[in-house]
């Protein structure tokens, strides 16, 4: 029987690219599927076929817009379908390989034979018409209307808001206020911030502005802002709390230059995962990483073992689900590694390799410095150091004398650029020209002897499992040649002293040799072609600003470089953290609570709850409230969450189904491309009276020019003829990034059918005029198509060898080895070594906190993400609450049945917060498992005395009337486990956190359960 298309498309039947070259080969996909081929030829096929019906004709009431979605940060692929303005409904993009488990269609397949291709999204894409039309968005400025936290607000105008945050004053003495509150203006100054340590920069740098979902692009337009226009240092990110832990594992394995490395999900054999929930979230997300692999282990092409004290949906296809105790994977990690060395289970031919040239001539991209030696002798000048030519032959010239020295087979020296072979596991006692001895090991000797301070036995009973286990994952992990890596994520080193857990994990991948070989460890292969230079330089710009002095979160910055160190030494009044990958929102918060090490004048928050999202972040309340701590707090979000309820000022922003314009490059591994998000409706919010949206570039435009600074307005933009144009809205900056992007990229102009279905369906395409007619022709094919996706999995490898890899991989980190704790003043170890959990006074929380019996962990649900998907209408429809995961046993000791209502109670909350018991075998013994997403007090939670809140908000009379927001009980349903959060007595009961990372914890709160 012949079959329609709609029978196709609704038998949701998936079609490779290979599969889709082979039914073109026989012919016509479309004519092997059943479909009338004349009628198809001829005409556009409507998205109502796609979507919704079996109408082949162009209707002009729906649209179709390719772009990237942003619901979680993985990044997909998003087919928006609109119906009279209206979004409607998301679907993937063929084009893209995340929507196509990485086999999209070709990238030069017309547009037209794309659009009958079903693609999918997950649910949390799926519910972005709920979100973008929440009742709850706010619609217009919002003023504070009374004390900080009362969640009174007035609607205010745009240029008044405008006014009163750039130029500062007494803006809030009606309210009986008599402080002059800093404006903009006021910060636009060099002068040192504290004259009495000027290395911490200039007044500037009290303006900070912390991004919670601030993705490519329009992170660099608030760079553009803060650090380029305004010039302070303070643009901080969220990377604390989205994953440092995993993250500071390979930074300190690749010496600071990459951290997102996972396994090749295509082409391994057995994949080993630590704290990733590979079904239900990660990067690539749920529709890629984990389809991937669903896929491949149903064809018995990929086994996987899952490492967490909570089984994950993905446990049900895995080899084995090995129930870990909180913090505790680096123990297991180390205790394979020693089964590993004992076992002479490791790839000595990857390992003894001294140099790139030899690495490769063995077939791998990567290589390592395990061969490399460092001076052990603590009174050498360079001790914790590589043993250098320079420091046997201080005459050598200068470009040898940097040499690292690797030990021949005769035991004598040599450069490592010159060996062809060298000795792995060594120390030796060398001679300098003077003939002074330095002693030395290898790096990989060191980190045996890391690893070799704990038996297996030992590694078993800290990380809470048999020893039959690790050695079983051990043996398993290591049969597979370089076909077996790691995939950790956030519950692998999300916790104190992650940095080692996660390096440990990583490193595991290293001793098989796996590294930048298919099926192996590796990262994603980057960006499809740059998109702020070429054409149009947005990087740059007259008066351009250079940020100076220290960040005050402390990330990147020494303390033994500082005034206060010169004075006293150690411990510092908190920690600083010279190693960390940055992106430390937490100690940000921390430092502007303890105006350490100076104090904050104006904090912004960009789409950014911390109150909420951060474990312990309750405590912000009372740094949010302050009017000292927090002179002027502007937040720029979409609705009012339980941050910004402390706001001065709160700026409507877009959603990014209304703008967010972005260039998104994949994340590990393998891939390379550029996906591009563009708008697929109009804005919702308010306007400006020159008709641009209220949002976060129109306000951040505004305040730029209002405050005199330079880089925004006439002439902010030069384009590669020398031709200065204006930067007054979004679409100058993105639009040219978009050209900039198709002309790198050397993508062609699209066909006349396919600038016409752009220009009919992209709302960008109202802006088209901004460029050239051949640019924009060139720009349609991109938008067409939703990004560059011109290279396949294939093409990113050489053949075993990944192309664009990590290249060199440490089994010693010298950096981090040289570094101190700036509370101890202790160096850390440089290598893998088990640091247990502990705070950066050496507090151990699980001995300190023995009466609390429960450990608490916290994860995501498929159908969230973090805080704000309690506006996700059907994702609260399906999961309406969350609940306390207690374990079977523990369950039955305390007389538990499910449903049973209880508090949990921690040291650093007393009072607890209220749950209902799942009791489950899914969570380990003294585990209690809980989901992020619930537990809300804002965001329609609580009533909220809004001024005129019919017209503030999007649901107008449905959510408001004449006393403000409606509380909506729907929204404060369930618990948040952060609300429990473990804090630090010895940092003025901040959050916890850890010293070589700034890595806030996430799992050694501990709780006791008392029945209600
Ligand atoms: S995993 Fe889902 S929510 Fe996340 S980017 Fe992909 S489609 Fe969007």
């Amino acid at each position: 029987m012949k079959k329609s298309l709609l029978d196709f498309i609704q038998s949701g039947v998936f079609l490779t690219r290979r599969s889709l070259l082979k039914l073109a080969a026989a012919g016509s996909a479309l004519l092997l599927l059943g479909v009338d081929k004349a009628k198809a030829a001829v005409e556009w096929l409507s998205p109502r076929i796609v979507q919704q019906s079996a109408a082949t004709t162009i209707d002009a009431a729906v649209k179709v817009v390719h772009s990237v979605c942003l619901s979680c940060n993985a990044r997909c692929g998003v087919r928006a379908v609109v119906e009279n303005g209206k979004l409607v409904k998301h679907s993937g993009n063929p084009y893209h390989p995340y929507n196509s488990r990485f086999e999209p269609v070709a990238y030069n397949t017309p547009l037209k034979d794309t659009l009958i291709l079903p693609s999918p999204v997950c649910g949390k894409s799926q519910g972005m018409p709920n979100y973008a039309y929440s009742p709850y968005r706010i619609l217009k400025p919002l003023k504070r209307a009374g004390a900080r936290g009362t969640g009174k607000f007035e609607p205010i105008e745009w240029e008044q808001m405008i006014e009163e945050i750039a130029a500062g004053g007494k803006l809030f003495a009606h309210l009986g206020e008599d402080r002059v509150v800093p404006g903009i203006k006021e910060l636009n100054s060099d002068s040192p911030i504290d004259s009495n340590a000027p290395e911490l920069g200039p007044v500037r740098n009290g303006f900070i502005f912390i991004g919670g979902r601030d993705q490519n692009a329009r992170k660099e337009f608030s760079d553009r802002f803060v650090k380029e226009a305004l010039g302070s240092i303070n643009r901080v990110g969220h990377t604390d709390i989205c994953g440092i832990g995993f993250r500071m594992g390979n930074w300190t394995l690749t010496e600071k230059k990459q951290v997102e490395i996972k396994a090749d999900p295509m082409s391994a054999e057995y994949i080993l995962v630590f704290g990733a929930n590979i079904y239900e979230a990660l990067q690539p997300g749920i529709n890629t990483y984990g389809a991937i692999v669903g896929h491949r282990s149903s064809k018995e092409a990929v086994k996987f073992t899952i490492i967490d004290p909570r089984a994950t949906n993905a446990s049900a296809h895995a080899e084995n689900w090995i129930p870990i105790k909180p913090c505790q994977d680096g123990a297991f990690a180390m205790g394979m590694i020693r089964w590993m060395i004992e076992n002479e289970r490791l790839n000595m031919e990857f390992l003894s390799a001294p140099n790139p040239k030899v690495a490769d001539q063995r077939g791998h991209a990567c290589h390592t410095n395990a061969t490399h030696l460092v001076i052990v002798d603590e009174k050498h000048k360079n001790s914790r150091k590589f043993l250098r030519i320079s420091d046997l032959d201080p005459a050598a010239p200068e470009a040898e004398g940097e040499a690292y020295v690797v030990l021949a087979k005769d035991g004598k020296p040599l450069a490592f650029d010159k060996a062809e072979e060298a000795v792995l596991d060594a120390e030796s006692s060398l001679k300098d020209a003077s003939g002074k001895e330095i002693k030395v090991k290898t790096s990989f000797r060191l980190m045996k002897e890391g690893v070799m301070e704990h038996t297996v036995t030992e590694y078993a009973e800290l990380s809470g499992v048999e020893a039959a286990q690790i050695t079983k994952v051990a043996k398993e992990f290591t049969s597979h040649g370089t076909r077996a890596a790691v995939t950790q994520y956030h519950g692998a080193g999300n916790y104190l002293s992650g940095t080692y857990a996660a390096y440990a994990v990583a490193m595991l991948s290293v001793m098989v040799g796996s590294v930048d070989r298919k099926g192996g460890y590796m990262k994603g292969g980057g960006g499809a072609g740059s998109w702020n230079e070429g054409m149009y330089n947005l990087k740059d710009f007259p008066g351009k600003k250079k940020p100076q002095g220290v960040q005050i979160s402390r990330e990147k910055a020494a303390y033994e470089k500082t005034s206060e160190f010169k004075k006293k030494g150690y411990p510092s009044q908190r920690p600083w953290f010279p190693f960390s990958r940055g992106g430390l929102s937490v100690e940000t918060l921390s430092g502007i609570d303890q105006q350490y090490p100076y104090p904050c004048k104006i904090l912004f928050t960009y789409f950014f709850n911390p109150v909420y999202t951060i474990p312990g972040g309750y405590r912000y309340k009372e740094t949010l409230e302050s009017t000292d701590k927090v002179p002027l707090h502007v937040s720029i979000d979409i609705a009012v969450n339980e941050s910004n309820l402390y706001a001065d000022y709160i700026v409507p922003d877009i959603t990014y189904s209304e703008g967010h314009y972005g260039f998104l490059t994949p994340h590990a591994p393998t891939l390379k491309f550029t996906g591009v998000r563009t708008p697929t409706i109009e804005p919702l919010t308010g306007r400006t009276a020159d008709g641009r949206p209220f949002g976060e570039e129109t306000f951040l435009i505004d305040l730029a020019r209002a405050a005199g600074l330079a880089g925004f307005g006439e002439n902010a933009i030069t384009g590669k003829d020398g031709k200065a144009h204006p930067l007054m809205k979004g679409e100058d900056f993105y639009l040219r990034g978009i050209a900039n992007l198709a002309s790198a990229a050397k993508v062609p102009q699209a066909s006349a059918e396919e600038i016409e279905f752009v220009e009919k369906n992209y709302p960008v395409a109202r802006f088209k005029e901004l460029l050239p007619k051949g640019e924009w022709e060139q720009v349609c094919y991109v938008l067409a198509r939703g990004g560059v996706f011109d290279k396949t999995y294939e093409d990113v490898f050489d053949g075993e060898k990944h192309k664009y890899g990590l290249k060199r991989v440490v089994l010693y980190n010298e950096e981090l080895a040289t570094t101190k704790n700036s509370i101890t003043g202790e160096f850390f170890p440089g290598t893998l070594k088990y640091v247990p959990p502990v705070t950066p006074t050496g507090t151990n929380i699980e001995e300190a906190d023995k009466e609390y019996p429960f450990t608490v962990i916290s994860h995501k649900m498929n159908l969230h993400t973090q805080s704000r998907t309690v506006l996700h209408d059907w994702s609260m429809e399906v999961f309406p609450e969350n609940y306390v995961v207690v374990n079977i046993r523990d369950a039955e000791e305390l007389g538990l049945k499910n449903g049973a209502k209880i508090r949990l109670v921690s040291r650093s909350n007393p009072d607890g917060v209220t749950g209902k018991a799942q009791v489950s075998q899914l969570v380990r013994k003294g585990c209690l498992g809980i989901s992020f997403h619930y537990g809300h007090t804002q965001l329609g939670a609580s009533h909220l005395p809004v001024r005129n809140a019919e017209e503030v908000f999007l649901g107008g009379k449905n959510v408001a009337d004449k006393n403000g927001l409606i509380a909506n009980p729907r929204h404060g349903a369930g618990l948040n486990p952060n609300d429990l959060g473990r804090l630090d007595e010895s940092f003025a009961n901040t959050p916890l956190i850890d010293p070589v990372g700034g890595i806030p914890d996430f799992s050694s709160t501990r709780v006791r359960i008392e029945k209600v």
